[in-house]
């Protein structure tokens, strides 16, 4: 994902800004790290360049 998408990006479940930790790049894109709400502290993982943004609620229904 490319960084400037940081800020359109919101946690789902308040709608609070994200802060980006142990990122990875490959360029200009984010290939991994941790995406952490600055207001209620839930993380968002960012795997193979695509940030996992699913409340951890839905996140267990998923197929892993
Ligand atoms: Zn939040």
């Amino acid at each position: 994902m490319k960084e400037s998408l940081l800020e359109i990006l919101r946690c789902p479940l308040d709608k609070h800004e994200l802060e980006l930790e142990d990122a990875e790049y490959d360029g200009e894109e984010i290939v991994s790290g941790t995406l952490v709400c600055t207001e209620c502290g839930e993380r968002y993982p960012i795997e193979d360049g695509i940030p996992n943004l699913l409340p951890p609620d839905m996140r267990e229904e998923a197929p892993a």
